[in-house]
């Protein structure tokens, strides 16, 4: 007994804890140099605790069967904010790589057809989870362009992720197009959609819309703005269409592959 009451204090100021940095960290987000190489420091020295902070707390986690019904919650919340705290730290370590300008992008001729279809398979579940489908427009063969496909997957993660979760049941399309310059995807979701005010911050760090609605849904508000770094870093942009009650429409353009055959499908203006 006296073990978890420990379990528990400690679930308790591990939640607080989280829950203090990340409003610290919120603030000095956007500011100078110095503060951004404090938030990079910061976020370093925070990976090892959090390390052994999450191996404690996996093997509470797993013995949580043999604890009270409360203390068994507690040793899941734990689980959860260390999820949440890990979650959170990547962002920020990518998010100073970026603001450091120590990103390189390891460019390969990918096919974006594949790249989409792959992306797809691995969001299905979660679609699944919340009631809507996926769907793919593509022309037929493969589409090439230059690109680090590690970077771009995570672009089509987070767009089609969002898609799911604002996307209230309805269908989510994903598209990939190109015309002569540039080759594109895009993914349309038919939900919530943003007000003109929203769109105008949707890639801003930390920016969530409505906070009554964060509280079901996860995230660290930062993957737009980790989304827009990397479609710029690919000499890339990323851009959004919405309307409250209409849905959303964020499309990523790509510059054309030199000699790759041209599908001839104009790029789609979201309606
Ligand atoms: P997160 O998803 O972690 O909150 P993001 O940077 O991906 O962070 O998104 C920021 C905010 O933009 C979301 O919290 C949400 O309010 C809004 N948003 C993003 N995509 C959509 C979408 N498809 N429909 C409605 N709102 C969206």
């Amino acid at each position: 007994e006296k073990g978890e009451d420990v379990i528990a204090t400690l679930a308790r100021s591990f939640n607080g804890m989280a829950n203090a940095l990340q409003s610290q960290i919120k603030e000095l987000a956007d500011l100078s140099e110095v503060q951004q190489r404090f938030v990079s420091d910061v976020s370093h020295e925070l990976r090892t605790p959090l390390t052994t902070i999450r191996l404690a707390g996996d093997v509470l986690y797993d013995q949580r069967a043999g604890f009270a019904p409360a203390t068994a919650r507690t040793a899941e919340l734990l689980h959860t904010q260390v999820e949440r705290f890990e979650l959170l730290l990547g962002d920020l370590l990518e998010i100073s790589r970026y603001d450091a300008g120590s990103v390189q992008v390891e460019a390969e001729p990918t096919n974006l057809v594949h790249l989409a279809e792959d992306a797809i398979d691995s969001m299905r579940s979660l679609a699944e989870s919340k009631g809507s489908e996926l769907h793919l427009v593509a022309p037929g063969g493969h589409l090439n362009a230059d690109v680090d496909p590690r970077r771009i997957r995570r672009i089509l993660h987070n767009l089609i992720g969002n898609a799911i979760e604002h996307g209230e049941g309805k269908p989510v399309v994903v598209a990939v197009d190109s015309n002569a310059n540039a080759v594109a995807l895009s993914v349309r979701d038919y939900g919530l959609g943003m007000s003109k005010t929203d769109v105008e911050h949707v890639f801003d760090r930390f920016w969530r819309a409505d906070p009554s609605r964060q509280r079901t849904i996860g995230g660290t508000g930062l993957g737009l703005a980790i989304s827009l770094e990397d479609a710029t870093v690919h000499g890339g942009v990323l851009e959004v269409w919405s309307g409250e009650g209409q849905g959303s429409s964020f499309r990523l353009t790509l510059p054309r592959r030199a000699g790759e055959p041209f599908t001839d499908s104009p790029i789609p203006l979201p309606p």
